[in-house]
């Protein structure tokens, strides 16, 4: 197995401590994005500094035959939580604007998408939590974060805002623990990314009351405890750039964690 010199760790050992809950004990595999959303193919895996250096690929990344994969969470937070509770509203989420995007109908510039916001952003935190060998430390919201995911019934840390957006291309990418710097304002936030084919997560910590990005956000219902689904507004027609906000811009820099990763679909040379 080769790598690109950057050692990304995604299979740690089979005994540790889960990356969401903190509890210690046999380690299960987590399909980031999740399988109910994408199906796994062989993908090439690549530190995220490759992917924007401008260089183009030097070397063959890392390659696994099925899909980016964790183990780094317990039973309980992996197959009852995720695989049970939240992947499902996730999976029915972006099925529906899978579905729009291939309709052959006139799209509105702005759709409205059912969905329940509250396990869409565990789901979305849950995946990207599970990013990386014995990470469960998350800064001062790690126990909040952990008792979020557990309990339906606790709000969002109020510092946390999870936005999203329409993301209509191939290959995912996902990090956690990146600095991203508005120059303009000199605001800085640690954002998470996950994406694929169709939408885009951004989990981002805040310290203003003003939204650091003009998208829609789930965090809009954190503290709102629900039983059924909202209709989430969801632009067609103003989206940001494919490589935004992990590429640098001229009002934006980001430095990004050790691990930050993406996986674009890895097709098998010829025999010839
Ligand atoms: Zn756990």
């Amino acid at each position: 197995m080769r790598n690109t010199g950057r050692l990304l760790h995604t299979i740690g050992k089979k005994q540790g401590q889960c990356n969401i809950c903190g509890e210690t004990g046999p380690l299960t595999e987590d399909h980031s994005p999740p399988k109910s959303c994408i199906k796994p193919r062989a993908v090439q895996i690549r530190h995220i500094v490759e992917l924007l250096s401008g260089q183009g690929v030097v070397e063959k990344g890392r390659i696994s035959q099925n899909g980016v994969k964790f183990r780094t969470l317990c039973h309980r937070c992996n197959n009852n939580l995720l695989g049970l509770c939240y992947d499902p509203p996730l999976a029915s989420f972006t099925k529906q604007v899978s579905q729009l995007l291939s309709s052959y109908a006139a799209l509105p510039g702005i759709a409205r998408i059912q969905g329940n916001p509250q396990r869409i952003m565990r789901a979305v935190f849950g995946h990207l939590a599970a990013q990386g060998v014995d990470r469960y430390l998350k800064g001062p919201e790690t126990e909040l974060l952990r008792d979020w995911f557990l309990n339906e019934s606790l709000p969002l840390p109020e510092n946390i805002r999870i936005y999203y957006w329409l993301f209509p291309h191939h290959g995912s990418t996902i990090f956690r623990d990146a600095a991203y710097l508005d120059i303009p304002s000199g605001r800085v936030a640690v954002i998470w990314l996950l994406k694929f084919f169709p939408i885009s997560f951004l989990m981002s910590w805040e310290e203003s009351p003003q939204p650091l990005f003009n998208l829609p956000r789930l965090s809009d219902w954190g503290n709102e405890v629900l039983t059924k689904d909202v209709e989430l507004p969801l632009s067609l027609a103003e989206i940001p750039h494919r490589y935004w906000p992990e590429a640098p811009s001229e009002t934006s820099v980001i430095t990004f964690g050790q691990e930050a990763m993406f996986a674009v679909p890895h097709i098998k040379p010829s025999s010839q």
